[in-house]
């Protein structure tokens, strides 16, 4: 039995009313399939607090979507690690592809962060997967390899221990285009067993998520994969009824 990670990225979306409806809709049909996997929800910063009173006695989890690399002071509009923790967040999203293209983060300012949310005790969410581009040249594994050495460099040894790891091919994301399980089951083995070359971790200790357009028709046969340890979930996760069918279906498999 594997235990399976379920994270809401819910973006730049949501309102009070959504947030009330969602967890209105959670609650009254969920309380079972809660409890087997850990379920995280990650709403924009300024609902981090709503979402929190929400899952009281619920079985789930508060994520983040980002930090910044600072932790006080001067820096216009940022939130740091340190707020998050005061505000019970536990999970943070790091080194998105939308804030790697968008937001021109690079592996250092990533690694930073990721050093940042561990200094401070909670779980970071690594973000890692190829372009499109790339993965036509064949250059998926030398992109993974690139993106993970940038940790080991900044952290050394125990990187990824309690750690989550999101591989989530570029080309996936948004697009209803979602990989096939078993090229992401390859992909994830190749990851543990790069991460184990490396860190003193060992690969069953390893959580890999995938991510790019999961929704409740093709979740089964992702889970079915041994490698394939959650889901990092962004439109699927806006709407509590589509949301609570990809939690079933993992509570019913794992
Ligand atoms: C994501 O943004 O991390 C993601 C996987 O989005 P979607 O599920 O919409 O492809």
């Amino acid at each position: 039995m594997k235990k399976f990670f379920i994270i809401a990225n819910w973006k730049l979306n949501g309102s009070k009313k959504m947030i009330a409806n969602f967890f209105k809709h959670l609650k009254f049909h969920s309380s079972t399939y809660l409890k087997k996997n850990t379920i995280i929800i990650a709403p924009p910063t300024i609902y981090l607090e709503r979402v929190y009173k929400n899952i009281n006695n619920m079985n789930i989890m508060l994520g983040a979507q980002n930090i910044d690399i600072n932790l006080q002071g001067a820096f216009t509009g940022e939130n740091s690690v340190l707020m998050l923790q005061d505000i019970g967040v536990k999970y943070v999203i790091v080194g998105h592809s939308e804030r790697r293209l968008l937001h021109y983060e690079t592996d250092d300012i990533i690694a930073k962060k990721f050093h940042l949310i561990k200094k401070f005790n909670l779980i970071p969410i690594l973000c890692i997967g190829e372009t499109e581009i790339d993965k036509k040249n064949g250059q998926t594994q030398t992109i993974i390899k690139k993106q993970l050495n940038s940790i080991f460099k900044k952290l050394g040894k125990s990187a990824f221990k309690n750690t989550i790891i999101a591989y989530e091919p570029i080309w996936a994301i948004g697009t209803g285009l979602s990989a096939n399980p078993e090229d992401v089951q390859c992909i994830h083995k190749f990851i543990k067993s790069y991460i184990e070359k490396y860190d003193l971790i060992n690969a069953e200790d390893i959580t890999v998520q995938y991510g790019g357009s999961i929704n409740h028709c093709n979740a089964k046969k992702f889970i079915e994969q041994p490698d394939i340890n959650g889901f990092l979930i962004g439109n699927s996760s806006l709407s509590s009824e589509e949301f609570l069918k990809i939690i079933r279906i993992a509570h019913d498999i794992t």
